[in-house]
């Protein structure tokens, strides 16, 4: 894999909302190659649970959800999705949960804060193969769901945040935040 850079929050593609792709586009090499990239970079990553599209510069609507066991979170089970020009809508209440991103700060000093999600959310996608879905997805699946389709709209995880004072950095946040979850 060629090394590719993370975008940091201030880069103006974070912001922007990524393009859609059609599905002759979804089987070219070059998006197929795209979402190999993507996949191993987040498989790299220690923390990494997903990542989207333009975080490594490409203004497409792609993300993966790659979620694995991480330092923080042992306990999490392997789930594997690509999901391209995805959509969201919540159902019932949001809550305020935990979260960081890759593009916010690297290693002791990435921003963490408590965002307002959906537990549950009603989701429509295309994957790799170009195949549609329209499901109902909850739990910390449907958490990610919800961070990496924002990415594709230029939403960041900081306008979901409410209660400011959340904030943390990583150390801080395994300090304080975790330890007393166990
Ligand atoms: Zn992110």
């Amino acid at each position: 894999m060629k090394s590719i850079k993370l975008c940091q929050f201030g880069n103006p593609i974070l912001r922007q909302v990524a393009r859609h792709l059609t599905h002759e586009e979804i089987k070219s090499s070059e998006i197929q190659r795209l979402i190999t990239d993507m996949r191993d970079l987040n498989e790299v990553k220690k923390y990494g649970v997903g990542l989207a599209a333009p975080q490594i510069g490409v203004g497409v609507a792609v993300s993966v959800i790659g979620i694995k066991p991480t330092p923080n979170h042992p306990e999490f089970k392997p789930i594997e999705m690509v999901i391209i020009n995805p959509q969201y809508q919540g159902v019932g209440r949001r809550t305020g949960l935990w979260e960081g991103c890759q593009s916010a700060g690297t290693g002791n000093n990435t921003l963490y804060g408590k965002a307002l999600r959906y537990r549950h959310i009603r989701a429509q996608w295309v994957d790799e193969f170009c195949q549609r879905h329209d499901e109902e997805l909850t739990g910390f699946v449907a958490h990610v769901f919800q961070h990496e389709s924002d990415h594709l709209q230029g939403i960041l995880f900081v306008d979901r945040v409410r209660d400011t004072q959340t904030y943390m950095l990583a150390n801080e946040y395994r300090h304080h935040i975790l330890k007393n979850k166990s």
